[in-house]
């Protein structure tokens, strides 16, 4: 086996390393990739050289604030309870949802994953009215499926905000992800935070 290969064997193989949280402000997300702790930036691979990058020129105001010993871990556990927090947060706003709100968000982001106009909510919806006009013809309760796909808040302003509370809770490449994204979030700094950070 050539050196190349061998290199890129153990590229794929590696996992996250505890130490980064400490030296580099990363934690994972649930897959096990790195995450940061600062400004929520995933990555798709664990690779040391990303994370540190990442850490030193982005997040030099923490460095410099923070450059290692007890402040440091106090500064860096309270982050992550931060994320916690916010991450529960999030999930507790969107479970505490109603149906219609929750359904809305899911389709804003089938759209936003897509690629597709945020205008194309309203031409879904009307879609999803006609078609469930005919598919539950046979149904007791078709008017009151029908009524709720009525109900189910998605013009163009309500996709945006969809999409902008999303994107405000979870990192950018998670907003792919229909079911991690509505469910569980990854982890995310408030604005708060960030300023508290960068002072
Ligand atoms: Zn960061």
């Amino acid at each position: 086996m050539d050196k190349g290969n061998k290199r890129k064997i153990s590229e794929e193989n590696r996992v996250f390393n505890d130490t980064w949280t400490e030296s580099f402000l990363f934690s994972t997300d649930k897959t096990g990739l790195p995450v940061c702790l600062i400004c929520g930036e995933k990555f798709a691979n664990n690779k040391k050289l990303n994370v540190a990058r990442h850490f030193q020129n982005k997040h030099t105001a923490f460095a410099e604030k923070y450059p290692d010993g007890d402040e440091r871990r106090k500064a860096i556990a309270e982050l992550m309870r931060k994320v916690d927090r916010s991450k529960n947060n999030f999930k507790k706003w969107v479970k505490s949802a109603n149906s219609t709100t929750y359904a809305s968000f899911v389709a804003a982001q089938e759209i936003v994953k897509h690629g597709k106009p945020f205008t194309d909510g309203e031409y879904v919806k009307e879609e999803f009215i006609k078609v469930s006009e005919h598919l539950y013809k046979d149904f007791k309760n078709k008017n009151e499926i029908v009524q709720k796909i009525k109900d189910m808040p998605f013009s163009a302003k309500t996709v945006k905000d969809r999409t902008l509370k999303m994107a405000e809770n979870i990192s950018k490449q998670q907003i792919q992800d229909v079911n991690s994204a509505v469910t569980t979030p990854s982890p995310v700094m408030s604005p708060k935070i960030k300023v508290i950070l960068y002072k």
